[in-house]
């Protein structure tokens, strides 16, 4: 497999939809079950790599973070209003 990074050949003579610098990602909006028109084609946008980060990164750290056990509030055991601990029956079922 080679080092370099993939970038794919749809990006080739595209610009950041941003910035204007070359397209290295095309981001595609994804279409709901219940959204009007189901069959429509997504709407798509061309990025840099920094756009890319901007964009996706924040939910990608997010998400790492939330499956790190040492998250305090991934671990806290949650409350009910009056401050009783919720019972959650671990799957499967
Ligand atoms: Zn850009």
């Amino acid at each position: 497999m080679s080092a370099e990074k993939f970038i794919s050949g749809t990006c080739k003579g595209e610009k950041c939809t941003i910035c204007k610098k070359p397209a290295t990602k095309k981001l595609g909006e994804e279409i709901a079950h219940d959204d009007p028109n189901p069959i429509r084609h997504n709407l798509t946008a061309y990025v840099c790599d920094d756009h890319f980060d901007m964009i996706v990164r924040p939910y990608v750290k997010k998400s790492n973070q939330l499956q790190n056990k040492d998250i305090k509030h991934a671990t806290t055991p949650r409350k009910r209003w009056n401050g009783e601990p919720i019972k959650r029956t671990k799957y499967p079922r």
